[in-house]
């Protein structure tokens, strides 16, 4: 008899299979308040490795983390127009605190350019204090419409980077490094995950912003997720903050800035990227564990033996995990280590012992082997670096493999609502196109130019736009 799906099959139902997934791995739960989300410890240690790896890059590229406060007097939010009015809708408003009505309501911050705009108007004197680069880590507040559980939620945890510059081109420069320094660099080499780098338009811009970077990822049914976004905000809130420097020649000028965020949204995106019908598979680079060493059997010999290897491959740099919890069944602890998708199980019984070796399982490229006990710390850095590769060729391969280059709206529309991506010259669909797509509940991920590189400008000759359905 076939053993039970553990999970919803993907094919079965792509999102039920995904709250499965959340709920067996022990990822998250639901909070009491809709929309609102407990990270459990080992989902939350993704998220910890993923700021570890976000911030050494973010510090290489110059900027110093700091801190501002979560409430915003709402009159802040009003000073920027576009700004106030793509975040109304989602707005968290306070209006009592200490059982009193508050003078001036307060917002929880869905985001902080105009709070970090207050106190750089106040730090940036003269065009010696530029370029200032900050990032904070912190949660925000959105009020979303349509929660999912690390995809959308209504708090959600990232880092928001905040710059000021002298000139439009340092502006729009430091914008494009970081998201291709670091959010293309770690989605790619730690979290093996194939991203389009592109441009949004107009329509998709984020509100206040002049021009929007954004990294896009096809999820294992063929939509797209947002995964990071790096913004040119212009002078649009060093005009409505005031923020100007004393320029060389001696006229005040207003800083041309940057912001730019990823969030807790990218735990999501690893389980839609990377996931399987048996559970999670994480990239060795990224794990918190890449090994778990298992002892098979409740026997003195089997424990002392996995504590050894577990000692041993430590010391060889591998993050591992012992698990001799003999009192749990062993079938249970495998299938839970499979949900959770460590990449390399070693599986120690007495048998085992008795040749020298160890059961060696590979989650990321399936199969097992025996390997002789002395030979584990040698083999596996290759193996993790193997599982690394294969998983970011499996994501490319399912995006190359599902995009379609197409020259009508109506085949766009077909393509993304069969589960993939489209590819339609921007010069054919435009804005008009755009909001017909709208109809159909596609919408353009991103503009690339005609050699696969970020555009200038939303109409650069031979732009083209790559359209999905998207979470
Ligand atoms: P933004 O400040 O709007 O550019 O958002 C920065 C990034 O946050 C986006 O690129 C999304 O990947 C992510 N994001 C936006 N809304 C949410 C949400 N409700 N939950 C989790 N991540 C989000």
């Amino acid at each position: 008899m076939a053993k039970a799906p553990v999970l919803t099959p993907r094919a079965v139902d792509f999102p039920r299979w995904y709250q499965d997934l959340i709920n067996k791995a022990e990822l998250a739960d639901n909070g009491p308040v809709r929309g609102t989300m407990v990270i459990r410890p080992y989902g939350y240690g993704l998220w910890e490795r993923m700021q570890a790896e976000m911030d050494a890059r973010i510090k290489e590229s110059g900027a110093s983390n700091a801190y501002f406060p979560l409430f915003i007097p709402q009159s802040y939010l009003t000073r920027e127009a576009e700004h106030v009015e793509g975040f109304a809708p989602e707005l968290a408003v306070v209006t009592h605190g200490g059982g009193k009505e508050l003078e001036e309501p307060v917002v929880v911050r869905p985001t902080s350019e105009t709070i970090v705009n207050d106190y750089f108007a106040k730090w940036v004197q003269s065009y010696r204090d530029l370029p200032l680069l900050i990032n904070q880590w912190a949660n925000v507040v959105r009020w979303e419409l349509r929660p999912r559980v690390f995809l959308r939620t209504t708090e959600f945890l990232w880092q928001e980077g905040h710059t000021a510059h002298a000139t439009y081109e340092d502006a729009r420069d430091y914008a494009a490094h970081i998201h291709r320094n670091v959010y293309a660099d770690f989605m790619e080499n730690v979290l093996a995950m194939d991203v389009l780098a592109g441009r949004k338009t107009a329509a998709e811009r984020f509100a206040g912003a002049i021009n929007t970077l954004t990294l896009e990822g096809m999820m294992g049914d063929g939509k797209a997720l947002q995964l990071g976004t790096s913004h040119e905000l212009g002078q649009n809130f060093a005009k409505a903050f005031h923020t100007q420097y004393l320029s060389k020649d001696g006229r005040q000028e207003y800083v041309w800035q940057t912001s730019w965020g990823s969030t807790t949204r990218m735990v999501g995106a690893l389980v839609m990227m990377h996931g399987d019908d048996d559970g999670l598979r994480v990239p060795p680079r990224l794990a918190q564990i890449q090994v778990v060493v298992l002892g098979v059997k409740d026997d003195a010999a089997v424990v002392a033996e996995v504590r050894e290897i577990g000692e041993r491959l430590t010391a060889a740099g591998i993050r591992v995990r012992v698990d001799d919890r003999t009192d749990i069944p062993f079938g249970r602890r495998a299938v839970d280590w499979e949900l959770k998708g460590v990449p390399v199980r070693i599986e120690v019984g007495p048998r085992d012992l008795e040749n020298g070796t160890a059961m060696l399982v590979r989650r990321i490229p399936g199969g097992k082997a025996p390997v002789a006990l002395d030979a584990l710390a040698g083999l596996l850095p290759q193996i993790l670096d193997e599982d690394q590769a294969l998983l970011l060729r499996q994501s490319r391969e399912r995006r190359e493999s599902r995009t379609t280059d197409v020259t009508t709206v109506e085949e766009a529309v077909e393509a993304a609502t069969a589960g993939g991506w489209a590819r339609i010259p921007w010069a054919v669909l435009g804005e008009e196109g755009e909001a017909r797509l709208a109809e159909h509940a596609v919408t353009v991920r991103c503009l690339v130019a005609a050699d696969g590189s970020v555009p200038d400008a939303d109409d650069a000759p031979g732009n083209v736009a790559v359209v999905a359905r998207a979470y």
